[in-house]
């Protein structure tokens, strides 16, 4: 027998339409190129959501009609995050710091119809239009290169929007946005989020056991809008009606922490590189700013050191730990500590802060080693797959990708993990990042966060290298912190005390800087690229 339960759509529409009439006084802060501040109220965003949703409907924006943005973290940016949604539109953030032929090539595959683009970005537009082929362009006027003869500009298109607007009646499975992941390897692959995982996905982040996030929060979006939906902040402050602060495009240590201290902002999310500027930048200026008392910080993205945890803590910042990725919305784990587990010594609660935590409800995860599933003993390595409705269940228009899920509907995500008995999962490694030594795997992540532990490392990145008597040994490159002078034996006497002899890195590369992706990765494909022919020398041992 079926419930007797209306059939209500959970749909973004509903957001913008709830969080005007709850809470159209809350504010909406962000930070423009020029460095001023812009506010607005919720009320003022829902009013210009709504033109510029009818505006796109008026040039011709059908149901499923991908609509592009290429823009910093801004209060037109969330106009766009609603607004295109909301007239059934897809909305698709270009993500800025990819190769112009790189967003050339996913604007086509993804067949973006329109353009919304920061004006200070059109210089980056003019490198790929002409691959993309957008049929019209719409600028974000800051001031600076202002919109050009065959462009729309932003404020002019939205204002032909005013008047009476009808939501068409929105499915909640049908897609509302849309991210291409910036994969190291093949193709950028595009993930198609709908309506209903959106929403899901914000329920299941606000709770308590999640990253509790409450309306008199106030949040701000650190990590990219144009990457993983910024971690999927800007959604939970709609549905919370929460403060909302947008950083723009100066994320760096000053800026971030005057408006952190400014605006009084109580979470924020980002990856643990932004992290480690954001604590250099508290430890060079003590007092300097003050933080809300309660601002507690998310990282997720790639693992954070403990140290990196340790020196935040010192600094009243507690971190929490999350897993996630693109095709994941990207929130599926959190680590914390269960209420049992709050009298362990305070070295074992790092190390499970360290963890990449348990799932969120309704998502699943095993780890699937070469003869079955893997036990739960915090021992056994194995394939991290994944389910749930914020999980991607294909990518878009990419059917030679099929292979990325299995058989019986688990997404095979390509990162390498344990999970323990309480059933906190942890990242090894990528698969293909996995170091393989005489038949035994050594994880680079865990040489990586021990390395980022001793005090005179700014950076590590821990990569296989070619050794013709063990297949792969590890070889480690380093950015040492300013000013300071540490050898390959001190270092390698400093992992000693944690990993086996046969661990430790065989070499140890000291460098001015490590490359990265366009998401603050570390780029090792390029580093297993440039030291591949490295010469050991002691080839034989
Ligand atoms: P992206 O889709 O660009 O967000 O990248 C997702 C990948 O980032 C995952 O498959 C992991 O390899 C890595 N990643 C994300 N969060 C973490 C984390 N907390 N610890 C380690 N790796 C992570």
């Amino acid at each position: 027998m079926d419930g007797l339960m209306m059939n209500y759509p959970l749909s973004l529409v509903h957001l913008l339409e709830r969080v005007n009439q709850l809470f159209g006084k809350v504010e909406v802060v962000s930070r423009l190129p020029d460095r001023s501040i812009h506010r607005y109220t919720y009320a003022e965003f829902y009013r210009r959501s709504r033109q510029l949703a009818k505006a796109l409907t008026d040039a011709g924006v059908q149901r499923g009609d991908r609509v592009a943005t290429l823009m910093w973290n801004s209060y037109r940016h969330l106009e766009a995050y609603f607004g295109i949604p909301a007239c059934g539109g897809v909305v698709h953030t270009l993500n800025l710091r990819l190769h112009p032929s790189d967003l050339g090539y996913i604007a086509k595959h993804a067949g973006d119809r329109i353009l919304i683009v920061d004006d200070v970005l059109l210089p980056l537009y003019e490198q790929f239009k002409e691959q993309a082929g957008f049929e019209r362009v719409v600028v974000v006027g800051h001031g600076g290169q202002g919109a050009k003869t065959g462009l729309d500009d932003y404020e002019e298109f939205i204002a032909r929007g005013e008047g009476d607007f009808e939501y068409p009646k929105l499915d909640e499975n049908e897609a509302a946005a849309m991210c291409y992941t910036s994969g190291t390897t093949g193709k950028p692959k595009g993930v198609l989020y709908s309506h209903r995982a959106l929403v899901l996905h914000s329920f299941a982040f606000a709770l308590p056991d999640a990253f509790g996030v409450a309306q008199k929060d106030v949040l701000m979006a650190l990590a990219p809008m144009f990457h993983a939906n910024s971690h999927g902040i800007p959604y939970v402050a709609v549905m919370l009606g929460t403060k909302l602060v947008l950083p723009g495009s100066q994320v760096d240590a000053e800026n971030l922490l005057e408006l952190m201290d400014s605006e009084r902002v109580t979470v924020t999310t980002a990856v643990p590189t932004v992290w480690g500027i954001i604590l250099e930048g508290l430890e060079k200026n003590p007092g300097r700013w003050k933080l809300a008392p309660n601002f507690r910080g998310l990282a997720g993205g790639s693992a954070p050191p403990e140290s990196l945890l340790r020196r935040l803590d010192a600094q009243g910042v507690s971190l929490l730990h999350l897993w996630g990725m693109t095709e994941t919305t990207p929130a599926a784990t959190v680590s914390r500590l269960k209420s049992y587990m709050r009298k362990l010594p305070i070295k074992q609660k790092y190390a499970v802060r360290c963890r990449q935590g348990w799932p969120l409800p309704f998502v699943e995860m095993r780890a699937m080693a070469p003869r079955g599933e893997a036990p739960w003993d915090g021992e056994t390595a194995g394939e991290l797959q994944v389910r749930g409705p914020w999980v991607a269940a294909s990518y878009y228009n990419m059917p030679e990708e099929a292979r990325r899920w299995t058989k019986d509907g688990w997404f095979c995500t390509g990162d390498v993990c344990t999970i323990d008995a309480e059933g906190f999962m942890k990242i090894m490694d990528r698969s293909k990042d996995m170091i393989k030594s005489g038949g035994e795997w050594i994880s680079s992540v865990d040489l990586e966060s021990a390395l980022m532990d001793h005090p005179a490392v700014r950076q590590a990145a821990v990569v296989a290298v070619p050794h013709p008597k063990w297949d792969e040994r590890p070889l480690a490159v380093i950015v040492r912190k300013e000013g300071v002078v540490v050898a390959a034996d001190d270092l390698r006497s400093f992992l000693s005390q944690k990993f086996s002899k046969w661990q430790l890195p065989d070499a140890f590369v000291f460098v001015e800087t490590l490359p990265h992706t366009s998401t603050g990765k570390l780029l090792k494909s390029s580093l297993r690229e440039q030291y591949k022919a490295w010469k050991w020398e002691t080839p034989g041992s």
